[in-house]
Parts: C-alpha cells; sequence; structure tokens
C-alpha cells in the first residue's frame, strides 16, 4: 500500500495547535510508512480565509520541521474541479437544486425547535417536478445544490484510531447542501465536503487523518465517495486537545497558535516532541524524542481515543531538556535575540568570548528562553541594585569584612580561574572563621544584586572577564 495522507488547513486563523498537532500524526504516519505528505490550504470561505493565515500556517509548519512533499495546492485555484463534480451528481440524478429561501429554512428550523426535534433540512424539494422548479426560477429565486442522503442508510467504517464507527443517515441533518446558491443553470461555490472528497480523490490520498470533531463530516463523504463511484480512503480520527480541566483548549489557557507558543520561547524540538505526545506514546514510553526518531515507531494502534489534556508541566520539562542539550552556539544564537530586544549592550561578534560563557552559566537553568533575560541581566548591566534580600543580606555584621578579604584576594590573583575562585572562598572561610554559605551568599549578593540565581563562581568568572568584579565588591562594600 502506498501511502499519501494530508494537512488541509483553512487560513481562517493563525496555525492553531490541534492543526499542528493533526499535520504532526500525519507526519509522522507518512514518514513511517516511507509515503508522501500532501498540503493543500482550503481557502474556498472566501471571506474568512487571509493571505496572512496562510503565511503564518506555512511558517509554523517550516518551523516545526513538518516538511510537505506536495503543495501547497489551493482549493480557491480548483473550482472548476468541483463544479464538474457537482454537474455529475446532478446529472446522475443523486443531487438536485433546492430553492428554499433563507426565510424558509428558518421557518423550517423554527417549526423543528417547537417539536423538539433536531434541527434538519426536510428534503422538500427532492422531487420537484421542471414545472415546479421553473416557476421558482420564474420568481427569481436562486438555487443551492443538496445531494440525496437516505434517512434509513447505515454508514459504517473501520476508524484506525476509534474502531468500528456507525452513523445513521437519518442524523446527518437531510439532504447536504454541497454549492452555494446561484441563479438558474448556474452552480455556485462548492462546499467544504464536496470539495475535500474530490480532493482527496483527486489526490489519491490513502488516509485521512484529522481530529475527531470530523466524524460527522466522514459519514457524510463516504456517501459522497460512493456516489461518485469510488472507494473511501481509511479514517483515523485523533483525539482533542483539552485543557486540564477536560474542556476544548482555549485561548484562557495561554497559548493555542504555534506562534504564540514561539513567541513564549518555546523551540520547535520541543514543541514538536510535546504534540507527538499529545494522544500518542511509543511503544517504550520514551517521552524525549526527534520526530524522526517517533516516525520509526508511529502507528495509530497506540493513539488514545480520551481527549488529550494539555501539561505546560510536561512542554517545560521538554522545552528545558531540549536547551540544556544544546550546543552552546546554537544557544547563543537563540539567546542573542532576547537580550538585543532587552537592550543589553553587547557586539556579538567582538564580545562572543564572554557572551559564550553566560550563555554557559545560564543554559543549564533555562525552562524557556525568555527567562534569559532576568537570569543574565546582572551580567551584562555596568551595575547592579540590590533586591530586599541582597540588602539584608549585605546589612550582616561580618560581611564587609568578608568582602574585603575577597577583594584584597582577588587582588593578588593574576588570573580568575575556576579553581582560584574556590580557592579565595575557601581561605576566606578559614581565615574570618565564617561559614562558608555566609560568604558565598555575600559574595552573591554582592555581585548580582540577588541572593539566587544561576552558578556563582560561573557568574563570578564572566563579571571578571568584563572587569566588572572588583567594582561590584567596592560598592558592596561600603
Ligand atoms: N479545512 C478543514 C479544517 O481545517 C480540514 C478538514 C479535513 O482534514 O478534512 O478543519
Amino acid at each position: 500500500m502506498s501511502v499519501r495522507v494530508r494537512l488541509a488547513p483553512s487560513p481562517t486563523g493563525n496555525l492553531h495547535i490541534g492543526t499542528a498537532r493533526t499535520a504532526v500524526f500525519n507526519w509522522l504516519f507518512a514518514k513511517h510508512h516511507g509515503g508522501q505528505f500532501v498540503l493543500r490550504i482550503e481557502d474556498t470561505d472566501l471571506e474568512r480565509s487571509k493571505p496572512e493565515f496562510t503565511e503564518n500556517i506555512l511558517d509554523g509548519l517550516r518551523w516545526l520541521g513538518l516538511d510537505w512533499d506536495e503543495g501547497p495546492l489551493y482549493q480557491s485555484q480548483r473550482m472548476d474541479l468541483y463544479k464538474n463534480a457537482v454537474q455529475t451528481l446532478l446529472d446522475n440524478g443523486l443531487a438536485y437544486r433546492c430553492y428554499c429561501t433563507p426565510e424558509e429554512l428558518k421557518a423550517m428550523r423554527e417549526a423543528q425547535k417547537a417539536a423538539k426535534q433536531a434541527p434538519r433540512y426536510d428534503n422538500r424539494h427532492r422531487s420537484l417536478t421542471p414545472e415546479q422548479q421553473k416557476a421558482f426560477e420564474d420568481e427569481g429565486r436562486t438555487a443551492v445544490v443538496r445531494f440525496k442522503i437516505d434517512d434509513d442508510r447505515q454508514i459504517v467504517w473501520n476508524d484506525l484510531v476509534r474502531g468500528t464507527l456507525t452513523w445513521k443517515g437519518s442524523d446527518l441533518g437531510g439532504d447536504m447542501a454541497i454549492a452555494r446558491a446561484a441563479k438558474p443553470g448556474e452552480i455556485g461555490q462548492p462546499l467544504y465536503n464536496l470539495a475535500v472528497v474530490v480532493d482527496d480523490i483527486d489526490m489519491n490520498i490513502s488516509h485521512v487523518i484529522r481530529g475527531e470533531d470530523h466524524i460527522a463530516n466522514t459519514a457524510k463523504q463516504i456517501l459522497l465517495y460512493e456516489a461518485l463511484g469510488k472507494t473511501a480512503p481509511e479514517f483515523a480520527h485523533t483525539p482533542l486537545i483539552l485543557n486540564q480541566k477536560g474542556q476544548k483548549l482555549s485561548k484562557r489557557d495561554g497559548a493555542t497558535s504555534v506562534s504564540e507558543f514561539r513567541n513564549l520561547g518555546y523551540t520547535a524540538e520541543a514543541l514538536a516532541n510535546y504534540m507527538a505526545l499529545l494522544g500518542w506514546s511509543p511503544p517504550d514510553n520514551e517521552e524525549r524524542f526527534t520526530l524522526g526518531e517517533a516516525a520509526q515507531k508511529f502507528g495509530f494502534d497506540r493513539v488514545n481515543k480520551a481527549g488529550a489534556r494539555f501539561d505546560w508541566d510536561k512542554l517545560n520539562w521538554l522545552n528545558g531538556q531540549v536547551l540544556h542539550d544544546l550546543p552552546v552556539d546554537e544557544l547563543l544564537e537563540k539567546l542573542i535575540p532576547y537580550w538585543k530586544a532587552a537592550g543589553f549592550e553587547f557586539d556579538a561578534e567582538r564580545d562572543r568570548a564572554w557572551l559564550v560563557q553566560i550563555a554557559q552559566v545560564i543554559g543549564p537553568s533555562l525552562t524557556v528562553l525568555p527567562d534569559a533575560v532576568e537570569m543574565s541581566r546582572a551580567l551584562f548591566v555596568q551595575s547592579v541594585e540590590y533586591d530586599e534580600k541582597a540588602q539584608q543580606q549585605l546589612a550582616i555584621e561580618q560581611v564587609p569584612e568578608v568582602l574585603t578579604a575577597v577583594r584584597d584576594k582577588l587582588a593578588e590573583t593574576s588570573e580568575l580561574t575556576e579553581d582560584a575562585a574556590k580557592d579565595i572562598i575557601k581561605q576566606v572561610t578559614k581565615e574570618l572563621k565564617v561559614k562558608k554559605g555566609l560568604v558565598m551568599k555575600s559574595l552573591r549578593a554582592g555581585l548580582t544584586g540577588s541572593v539566587q540565581g544561576p552558578d556563582l563562581i560561573q557568574s563570578w568568572l564572566v563579571l571578571n572577564a568584563r572587569g566588572l568584579d572588583k567594582a561590584r565588591l567596592e560598592k558592596a562594600i561600603s
């Protein structure tokens, strides 16, 4: 079997995390089977589709490393193909023109509501005579095209995630509109279910992998495949992404689009890794992997039916792991834009040596990239302000004496290395008969203006390399 899958986003918003996760599953499945991944932009909704959303979607997919083999194809450029299919269905008596006005449809729905029935089209124009049709046209009415759906049909398919699924024709809302209203003799703009089926046939799609919110559409689409004389592809409906309360993930949960996660400082590697875990787990239960590694193990047998709860802690953990493992040069490239935006003064070329040092110092403590700004502020600025705890620390009676001793020993040291710095702390502790903790905490308060932060010795080395440590010690002593 040759595998061809597709992602079919509608450019009516930025790349949503749900769509991106669908993209991840499609990509993994395609790679696992050595198949192809096609990208199709479903921009038939001309009012809501925007080129900037298409750009955002393409950018997001590229950033995540979800490269596609064909496309992007645009539905807006393929209207004739869909209209031809609508015409075929009309010619074969499987579809018909419905002349109902919006007011009539509204009245129908209200009557159904009053009778406590589910809203549906009651198929009232299914069997109009040519004379009746002509009468409507003479009134100046336009017509949508509807596809016949028999109430007593059973639609059954074997979903790769959810097993056997069964739908009753009577639960599909009556004969389905497949083309918008148009003047007599014309076919209006084709609608979603029809266009999807025509495209999936035309593109030889073998597996349709998409969110479970499309299950009812699948039932309708299977009927369209039949009507067009084609075999339906396999379907896999992936679980929805939920928040911690089990509700659909929304803006209020912090972020919903890939660009928002990117702006929050998540790496593509961690986000892609995390999305693969949203509903899937590899057979070895590994949690950290690249998409390439995941592709080797991916299969729908390990995709959950239940909604996938979004777990920020796990994403943060993964992001931290990715950042901690980056070679320092790559980490530095990611950090520089944040430092620049924070207004820190440096020259990326000239100051490279101490920038590398800073990246090394803060790297192990990073969770997301923007953390780097506060973590490294004391290492960039010329002089520091003391926060409250640092002030308290520096107010302790013995502290000026301790810091004076450090200053003096530093003055005697020709080159401050890691060992030399440790040695100074050790000697001061011993000579002044104070606790090592007191020396360390005071030194940190004096050098960085805070009593916590990244590794003290490494921070001191950076400040020394920049020639800032002596002045800070003097200031703290006074
Ligand atoms: N355009 C649809 C969406 O964004 C695609 C559904 C499908 O994959 O068929 O939800």
